[in-house]
């Protein structure tokens, strides 16, 4: 039986919509693996449990995904499709570094360009860092029936968008002072824009 160490995740970063990969060693696996994206963003971990190999990460839309795979799935599976177990939503690969390499290569024209020269990157990172932390704790949310927030990336701002209702929060990401300005927000509650179009909607009478 032939066991192979070098291992591949490769993960849709919820900060910059782009695919991330990580190549490790499974006998490196006695400290958890950070994933940090090349943007700057730290989407969680992967690591090794009593009973398995734990992936802990924020999916595309900020959501919370733990999941569970097996020593015999991660040693002997060249191509591991991960997805939410509870939305189903493609998360990334997982298996051998070349076959996740060759798939991201594939899948690479069906994810969107983001500028990646951002305007002023230590306050892009320092605000990403922020937006990372309110969502982890569920501080970021829409007051909506149907929640979904993302995050749009560009070089000189981060726009919250919730993909139900369309509500969208503007964040520059320019200078230390937003920083210091959104480092003082303790949560980020979305009006639902819909409010707004209905308010729009009522007869003049
Ligand atoms: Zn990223
Ligand atoms: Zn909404």
């Amino acid at each position: 039986m032939v066991v192979h160490s070098e291992r591949a995740i490769a993960l849709t970063c919820p900060a910059c919509q782009l695919v991330q990969g990580h190549e490790f060693s499974l006998f490196r696996l006695f400290e958890p693996l950070q994933l940090i994206c090349s943007c700057g963003f730290s989407q969680g971990h992967f690591r090794k449990r009593r009973k398995g190999y734990e992936l802990d990460v924020l999916d595309v839309n900020g959501n919370r995904v733990r999941m569970l795979f097996s020593k015999r799935e991660l040693f002997h599976t060249d191509l591991i499709n991960v997805r939410s177990p509870s939305s189903g939503q493609k998360l990334g690969y997982l298996g051998s570094p070349q076959v996740v390499r060759e798939t991201i290569e594939t899948d690479a024209h069906s994810f969107p360009e983001v500028p990646t020269d951002f305007s002023n990157p230590p306050v892009m990172r320092q605000i990403l860092d922020i937006l990372q932390d309110l969502a982890i704790e569920s501080k970021i949310r829409c007051v909506c029936d149907r929640p979904m927030v993302g995050l749009d990336v560009y070089a000189d701002r981060v726009e919250l968008v919730c993909s139900h209702c369309a509500s969208t929060v503007r964040i520059s990401a320019t200078t230390s002072e937003h920083v210091h300005s959104l480092a003082r927000v303790g949560e980020i509650v979305m009006e639902p824009s819909y409010a707004r179009h209905l308010e729009a909607l009522k007869p003049l009478n």
